[in-house]
């Protein structure tokens, strides 16, 4: 607790992290099987938060057994659409009014800023719950004008019924905690579906606040429950014949595990994971928009975003003016924990991550790359990396090619569009692009060459709920968000009838 005592910190929040905090299965917050628990930390001091019930395989089977009875005889899919969608709302209006509270314990537990977390995250998930409330309701079928060729004369009644698929596992990563939850959350309900969610270790707190809104609301036990807990949690789960579906968000790695796990009972699967996004920057576009977007790329979420824009193309006559503005710009960027309204770069998640990333900064470093700005750990308390923009960089590069999660961006020089785009594609992943330009055919041409899941023109981080959101090649499998998430969590029934 003597982390949290230096800020300002609301009293509900104070108050939850003043007990231990316990797994939500059927409806009730209880401890781990095995009564173990772990500590969760703040980043920006590497204090301890409060200790989190441990779940492991047992506690798993409890609660697939409690969404298997929510689904298999509970009233969840059965239930009027309109109830559902009630129900859903209001966990919308629910993370509204306690946005503070959410954004503050989010902050306190991955490090980024209060005010964003509550502002976007928290706002952002509110949306996201609204937005699939309303699905609830719009989940149809259609009539099918079969001609059944083998089968002379007669007549035919035929149609599609578009059912949840179960129960369904939720494993999300510690970037966005409680944003990639709602993505997960909102469509499933709304389809149908029971959940249990898996969180990070690093950050089990906002699911378990948010397990108090789901009762708030009104939900029946079982419909949602909460596991935190590590690595082995996420296998059961994956692993588990109760499970009729895994949604996952995390790295490419753990990702094939997901996927090797799911095959005992062939469970649907549905992936985001890692990137190494390309941001391409002609001569031709608004400089210092350019430049202010491009920051943001990279530099969002302290770096710790799947599609963070971390390979800059910069056409070469603007290359060094551009990389020299931006380095500029990062180095003013005002460095402190999140729980600070003045910080614009909070602490990475944990001391691993900051092994990790500094770890990619130094090979960088040794391979020939310069740093024009940054290039190792801020401070000697906490997580913090300083904004780094490494140029002289090779395709070849660890810092080019890997996932670094973290403050930095690799800048490479292009000559022409023709060809940008083989430069771009270089990558085992394709989850998200941003090209800069003023010429709109430049932009649509350059769009259509890029293998993205998501391309952003003069903007980064161009999100909204009601486009999709997924990855090509190993970026994923599947599309969250918008009426492609509605798909993921839902199976089709065909049904002909003879008249
Ligand atoms: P991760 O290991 O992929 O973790 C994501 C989630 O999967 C966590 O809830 C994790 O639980 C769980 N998990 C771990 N092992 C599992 C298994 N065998 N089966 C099922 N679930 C399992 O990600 P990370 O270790 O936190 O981060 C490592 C790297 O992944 C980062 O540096 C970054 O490159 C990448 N990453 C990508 C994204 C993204 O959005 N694309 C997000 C986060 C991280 P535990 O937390 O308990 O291990
Ligand atoms: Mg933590």
């Amino acid at each position: 607790m003597t982390a949290v005592a230096e800020y300002t910190v609301a009293p509900r929040v104070r108050e939850f992290l003043s007990a231990t905090r316990r797994l939500y299965i059927g409806g009730e917050f209880v401890d781990a099987a095995s009564g173990r628990v772990f500590a969760t930390h703040d980043p920006a001091t590497g204090d301890k938060l409060v200790d989190v019930a441990h779940g492991g395989a047992e506690d798993i089977d409890r609660a697939v057994r409690a969404a298997r009875s929510a689904f298999d005889h509970g009233p969840w899919p059965t239930m009027k659409a309109a109830e559902r969608e009630r129900m859903i709302w209001r966990v919308g209006d629910l993370l509204t009014e306690r946005a503070e509270e959410f954004g503050q314990l989010e902050a306190l537990d991955n490090g980024k800023s209060a005010a964003i977390a509550a502002a976007v995250d928290t706002a952002w998930s509110a949306d996201i719950f609204r937005y699939y409330a309303g699905w609830a309701t719009k989940i149809e079928g259609s009539t099918v004008n079969v001609s059944m060729p083998f089968v002379p004369g007669g007549e035919f009644h035929a149609y599609t019924l578009r059912e949840p698929v179960g129960v369904c596992g939720l494993i999300v990563p510690w970037n966005f905690p409680l944003l990639m939850a709602a993505f997960k959350l909102a469509p499933a309900l709304a389809a149908g579906n029971t959940v249990i969610l898996k969180p990070a270790e690093q950050t089990p707190l906002t699911a378990l606040l948010l397990a108090e809104v789901f009762e708030e609301a009104g939900f029946p036990p079982g419909v949602v429950n909460v596991v935190t807990g590590f690595g082995d949690a996420g296998a059961a789960l994956s692993a588990h014949d109760g499970v009729d579906k895994i949604a996952f968000t995390g790295s490419t790695e753990v990702g094939k595990k997901v996927v090797d796990a799911a095959k005992g009972n062939l469970k649907k699967v549905s992936l985001e994971l890692g990137g190494k996004s390309p941001n391409i920057v002609f001569a031709d576009a608004d400089f210092d928009a350019a430049v202010a977007g491009s920051l943001d790329a990279w530099l969002f979420n302290h770096g710790q975003c799947c599609v963070a824009g971390t390979r800059l193309f910069v056409e070469r006559p603007i290359f060094e003016q551009f990389t020299e503005a931006m380095a500029d710009a990062a180095s003013k960027v005002k460095i402190g924990p999140g729980m600070d309204p003045a910080t614009q770069l909070g602490p990475l998640v944990s001391q691993e991550q900051l092994d990790r990333v500094t770890g990619f900064l130094r090979e960088g470093l040794t391979d020939g790359a310069r740093a024009l700005t940054g290039g190792q750990r801020w401070g000697d308390k906490g997580f913090f990396v300083e904004p780094t923009v490494l140029v002289d960089v090779r395709p070849e590069f660890s810092v080019v090619r890997e996932e670094i999660f973290g403050p930095v961006v690799s800048a490479m020089p292009f000559d022409a569009e023709d060809g940008v785009e083989v430069a771009a594609n270089d990558s085992i992943y394709g989850l998200a692009a941003g090209i800069w330009t003023r010429d709109l055919s430049k932009a649509h041409r350059t769009a259509r060459r890029l293998k993205a899941g998501s391309v952003w023109v003069n903007q980064y981080n161009g999100f909204d709920t009601a486009m999709p959101f997924g990855g090509f090649k190993q970026s994923g499998w599947g599309r969250e968000l918008g009426a492609s998430a509605i798909d993921l969590y839902t199976q089709t029934k065909a049904v002909n009838i003879a008249l």
